[in-house]
């Protein structure tokens, strides 16, 4: 099927959701896309993003040109505004029906790595990744309320890692079987150029999507709810960027980029709809088996022509 039909498809789930909630998104009229992965085809997170050459660059690519600076406190700046010789971003999400999870992978160019923070706990020191993900797809106001289950989990990342602490979780870290290396959070980062410096950092993340994460810790798993992800399945998220180029010290925000305008911090109101089977995606991985079955069998014939 072509783009124009899943366009058309998500179109009208997202207007059947318009008519049922009053939750406003942000930007308007926007919709983002999470490409649907088959089953044969699950990327490993593992920091290396080869796996991710095969998405299309249409709907699914998110670049500078889509992010902004939204936090008055740090910066505030338009969409496209930023300069990609100081930090350059691009993200991707996937997600896959079978696993019902969501996958995520940021490459994140910076002109200046900075992670020194003295305190280990103040990730918000150091260049870090925050991706806020509100599975239960309701308004900002309604997304962090202290004595309610958690409907948005920030899952925000500063590495590499200081005295092995990378991971921060809000509003809510502390449960054993919601961390990093469970099947709930599968965390994975690598680098390229100088680690403290010029350098790109990739990331990949997996979760299983929380609608509702119980604040009793005795029964937290079983009093909390996950969403059965499904094409059409509308969600809010946003992947943040934090940029620190200034060694030490606090507060040190350049910028913090993100695509919810109307949450700064750990909230998300960008809508991401579950796209459909995307036939260009099933012809780059077919394109990209028989390119390593082309490899593979040159090498086989360089053997046996020994
Ligand atoms: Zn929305």
């Amino acid at each position: 099927m072509s783009k124009k039909v899943i366009a058309g498809l998500v179109c009208c789930v997202f207007a059947l959701g318009i008519a049922t909630t009053a939750s406003a998104h942000t930007p308007e009229g926007e919709i983002f896309f999470a490409v649907q992965f088959p089953d044969n085809y699950i990327p490993q997170i593992d920091g290396d993003i080869s796996e991710w050459d095969v998405v299309p660059e249409t709907p699914y690519r998110i670049r500078n040109d889509r992010l902004v600076a939204p936090d008055p406190s740090i910066l505030t700046a338009p969409r496209g505004s930023q300069d990609p010789s100081d930090l350059n971003m691009h993200h991707v999400v996937g997600w896959n029906e079978s696993q019902n999870k969501l996958y995520f992978m940021s490459e994140v160019f910076d002109n200046i790595h900075n992670v020194d923070r003295e305190d280990v706990a103040r990730f918000w020191d150091d260049d870090a990744l925050e991706i806020e993900v509100n599975a239960s797809h309701v308004g900002v106001d309604e997304q962090r309320i202290a004595d309610q289950p958690a409907v948005n989990i920030s899952y925000k990342w500063s590495v590499p890692p200081i005295e092995g602490q990378y991971q921060y979780l809000e509003p809510i870290g502390n449960y054993t079987w919601f961390q990093d290396g469970t099947d709930y959070i599968n965390f994975g980062w690598s680098f390229e150029g100088e680690m403290f410096g010029e350098s790109t950092y990739f990331y990949e993340l997996a979760i299983i999507p929380v609608l509702s994460l119980s604040r009793d810790e005795a029964t937290s798993l079983e009093g909390s709810e996950f969403l059965d992800l499904e094409e059409g399945t509308i969600i809010h998220f946003t992947p943040n960027v934090g940029d620190i180029d200034e060694p030490g010290g606090e507060d040190n925000y350049q910028s913090f980029w993100g695509l919810s305008t109307d949450a700064p911090c750990c909230k998300s109101s960008t809508d991401l709809a579950m796209a459909e089977m995307d036939p260009l995606l099933i012809e780059a991985i077919g394109d990209a088996s028989t390119a390593v079955e082309e490899v593979s069998w040159g090498r086989l014939k360089a053997g046996l022509g020994k």
